[in-house]
């Protein structure tokens, strides 16, 4: 045989033994069983080419053996990688020393879309000329399985790519990109439709990428495309835009039968402080989130100031956790006085929550939609329902028809048993249920509307008065005051303030205190500042006042002092 005596000459200067390409094949056929990825001998001389035959099941391949080795490995070699094989064999060929081949390329599987392979291989030389190559082909994105759906790079190359930037850190922007309601597709039309949505998803952003800019699927439905060559915020936002046209264009090809759409993060290098790959992987999932957050189907750029923001969310929503836990600790209650407006008499006060943290107090507007989101405001809304109701018992003893007034959130309308609740608090603290006000507000009222009239109709057969808060900020509906009567409608600030400024306004809230005045029901005004406020409300005429005019929110100690010693004393 030809090859058999030819001798392989290794780096050291002793020559040895050139094994035959016939016993190459016979070792490969024995390690088949013994690994996944593909040994294979290229014959350079018979121009013959032999992989491990389980190649087969997978790629595109001819047969596992074959001549005309150029041209069937350009065969089933990815369109866009040929060029890269051919001039690398070529070096090979050419140079006379050259004894690797390493190429990290495409090749295509049965359904010719491209997986990327590592392909190593050792020359074997007979005087300088090639005789041989053995070598080893492996997938590299086996570990993760998923990237081979789309073809592409996945997370642990780019996890590569980005530390060789560790060092200079470069001038461009990473722009993550995440399909819209991904799941939703897997279950509806199913995991294999998924993965095609997958795949087209790949050939679009690859499209749409330009030279010099690098592609990643990172997670199942989450690609990063990397642009380090001084690329804009604003030529990251046009990239985002080509995708989405170009996604857009296959919603429509496809019948709109998948609906997917395509949100996208921006982060600038300059963005990031330091360039580790928790760091980037942060702060891009950050951007990614906020323009799901934004409505989807749009692009964010990252801002230093929104992940402050985000960030201080996250704190304040463990050390309410904790608090919470902790015996409501750092909560407080405050008390906000309402009067009868014909007699100025006081005649109760509204509890409101306050918390401190150790840079100072929180305001609800910032925490109660936190305990709202994270269902801390039933723990919470239980526990002010006794101070509450403890503190007008004391009340009681000066002021005998005291009333304290308790907002409840409509996640404890929905999410427990918030009557039961209100009740037993009632019996605990010896209260009569009249003395006791549950604000409600409409904008809750649209969101749960059974739930809501159920527990309405449940507190007024227990006697619990009803206030409809916050009434002319949006949602206003006159026909709510018909259908559920409340005791109480609350004007808001604002509608006051639109009234005084605008005529339709003005008009809307006389055509009010008509439906108020047939409907025997009570107005409170909020949120009375000054005199000409108080003045220009006095058409209605509302039954109650409340505002900082007549006395801001305060501490227990503190409204004893202002209001319930006057209310003796007087
Ligand atoms: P709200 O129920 O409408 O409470 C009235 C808000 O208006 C209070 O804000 C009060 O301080 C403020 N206010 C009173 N008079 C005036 C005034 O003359 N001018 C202005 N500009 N504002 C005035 P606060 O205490 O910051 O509470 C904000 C909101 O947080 C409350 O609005 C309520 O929706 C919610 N909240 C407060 N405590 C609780 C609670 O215990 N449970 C629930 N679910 N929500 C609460
Ligand atoms: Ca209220
Ligand atoms: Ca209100």
């Amino acid at each position: 045989m030809k090859d058999a005596d030819a001798k392989m000459v290794g780096n050291e200067d002793h020559e040895q033994e050139l094994l035959a390409v016939d016993e190459l094949r016979q070792m490969i056929d024995l390690f088949n069983p013994c690994t996944d990825d593909y040994l294979f001998v290229l014959d350079f001389q018979k121009d013959i080419y032999y992989i491990s035959p389980h190649a087969l099941e997978r790629f595109h391949l001819p047969g596992y053996y074959f001549h005309h080795v150029v041209d069937n490995l350009l065969v089933v070699t990815y369109e866009k990688d040929r060029q890269a094989l051919t001039e690398d064999l070529e070096d090979l060929l050419a140079s006379k020393t050259r004894e690797t081949h390493n190429l990290i390329y495409r090749w295509l599987n049965k359904e010719e879309r491209p997986v990327w392979i590592n392909c190593r291989g050792r020359v074997a030389r007979k005087d300088g000329e090639v005789v041989y190559m053995v070598g080893c082909i492996n997938e590299i994105g086996k570990k993760q399985k998923a990237d081979n759906v789309s073809g592409l790079l996945g997370e642990t190359s780019l996890q590569a790519f980005l530390q060789s930037y560790a060092d200079v850190v470069p001038d461009g922007y990473l722009l993550r990109l995440g399909l819209d309601n991904f799941k939703s597709i897997n279950t509806k039309l199913g995991i294999e439709y998924g993965d095609m949505v997958l795949r087209r998803m790949g050939d679009i952003i690859e499209q749409c990428v330009h030279e010099g800019q690098h592609l990643y699927r990172i997670v199942a439905d989450e690609f990063m495309i990397i642009d380090f060559n001084g690329g804009t915020a604003q030529d990251a936002s046009e990239l985002y835009r080509s995708i989405r046209r170009s996604l857009d264009q296959f919603v429509e090809e496809n019948h709109y039968e998948a609906f997917v759409t395509v949100s996208g993060g921006i982060l600038m290098c300059r963005d990031l402080q330091d360039f580790s790959w928790s760091q980037i992987m942060k702060l891009s999932e950050f951007a990614l989130t906020e323009a799901k957050l934004l409505g989807k189907n749009r692009d964010y750029i990252f801002d230093q100031k929104d992940y402050d923001s985000f960030m201080k969310r996250k704190m304040l929503t463990q050390s309410l956790r904790q608090s919470v836990a902790n015996d409501m600790e750092g909560f407080e209650v405050y008390y906000q006085p309402i009067f009868h407006s014909d007699t100025g008499l006081l005649s109760g006060a509204e509890a409101l929550m306050r918390y401190h943290t150790q840079d100072g107090m929180v305001m609800p507007g910032e925490f109660i939609p936190i305990l709202e989101e994270t269902g801390l405001i039933i723990p919470a809304g239980r526990w002010i329902l006794y101070e509450a109701l403890r503190f007008a018992k004391r009340m009681q003893d000066t002021i005998p028809d005291f009333r304290v007034n308790v907002n409840v959130s409509y996640v404890q309308v929905m999410k427990s048993d918030v009557v039961e609740d209100i009740m037993e608090a009632v019996r605990a603290c010896d209260m009569k249920p009249k003395d006791l006000v549950i604000e409600l507000t409409e904008s809750g009222l649209v969101e749960s509307d059974v739930y809501f009239t159920r527990l309405w109709k449940q507190l007024k057969e227990n006697g619990v008065k009803l206030a409809l808060d916050d009434f002319g900020t949006g949602y206003s509906n006159f026909h709510y005051l018909n259908d559920l009567r409340p005791d109480i409608i609350k004007i808001d600030r604002s509608f006051t303030m639109r009234a005084m400024a605008n005529e339709y306004e003005y008009n809307l809230l006389s055509l009010l205190s008509g439906m108020v005045r047939n409907l025997e029901l009570k107005v409170c005004v909020e949120g009375v500042e000054t005199e000409e406020e108080r003045d220009k409300i006095a058409l209605l005429p509302p039954d109650f006042s409340q505002g900082f005019f007549y006395g801001r929110p305060c501490a227990q100690d503190v409204f004893e002092e202002k209001f319930i010693r006057n209310a003796a004393a007087g």
